[in-house]
């Protein structure tokens, strides 16, 4: 069962400068939102504040209906998969893949099967003896995946995880992810610049702008009936 993430009010500032300027964002068990919006405009602070990476301005987040705001990282049952693979250069795929499930109390056993039932999935069992500087890129980001999947959290927050790929490998990548979620049902929040990206994987689409959510609907909805010049600008159907 999936967990649900609902935003209240949410406010975030750096310094003077706020950032995230009262967002409310209801977001249902099983979902696939792709959070889409001009660079600068929040969405790394975003998924960096439903992670608990940065501290609440103000506002609240609930995950799985429990407020978690001043909830630790580890405790949120989250994994969150970067542009920059953060992979650790001197341990081995394996290692890469399964660091930190014990501090999750993951017993032995269960550590082992989740590694080769996603390892198998992600076609990187051949690969588990190697460290990442003798990887390709799309074997990288497909490590990073691994690592945190195997951890099976509720929640899965992505950041622009394909954007260092090549065309085809990104192709290859998002049909993956598409079918990942088909199959495990987790909870998405999914960063893209990348429109077709937004388009074949969101259930629902939030533009930002700005530290505000502009619409936030169904891809078809998004591009048919963009509320606004800024969300048909950016999303919508030519004019
Ligand atoms: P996006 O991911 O949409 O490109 P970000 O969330 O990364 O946008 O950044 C939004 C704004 O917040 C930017 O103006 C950025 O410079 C600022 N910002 C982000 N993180 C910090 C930080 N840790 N300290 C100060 N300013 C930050
Ligand atoms: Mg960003």
């Amino acid at each position: 069962m999936a967990s649900g993430i609902r935003l209240e009010k949410l406010r975030k500032s750096f310094g003077g400068n706020e950032v995230i300027k009262g967002i409310d964002l209801d977001i249902a068990p099983g979902e696939f939102v792709v959070l889409v919006g001009p660079s600068g405009c929040g969405k790394s602070t975003l998924l960096n504040l439903i992670a608990g990476l940065e501290t609440v301005g103000s506002g609240d987040i609930f995950i799985g209906g429990d407020k978690v705001n001043k909830v630790p990282p580890r405790d949120r049952d989250i994994a969150m998969v970067f542009q920059s693979y953060a992979l650790y250069p001197t341990k081995t795929v394996r290692d890469n893949v399964t660091f930190g499930m014990e501090t999750r109390r993951v017993p032995k056993d269960d550590q082992a099967a989740a590694l080769e039932e996603f390892a198998r999935l992600l076609q990187i069992d051949h690969l588990l003896d190697r460290k990442p500087g003798q990887l390709s890129g799309g074997q990288r980001q497909r490590v990073a995946m691994g690592r945190a999947l195997v951890r099976q959290p509720e929640v899965f927050l992505f950041d622009e995880p394909l954007s260092n790929l090549d065309a085809k490998l990104r192709i290859e990548m998002r049909t993956e992810i598409k079918k990942l979620h088909q199959r495990l049902g987790k909870t998405v929040v999914y960063v893209t610049h990348d429109q077709i990206e937004a388009m074949t994987l969101a259930t629902r689409i939030a533009v930002m702008d700005n530290g505000h959510i502009r619409q936030f609907a169904d891809p078809a909805t998004i591009y048919e009936n963009p509320v606004d010049m800024f969300v048909a600008g950016f999303m919508g159907s030519p004019p």
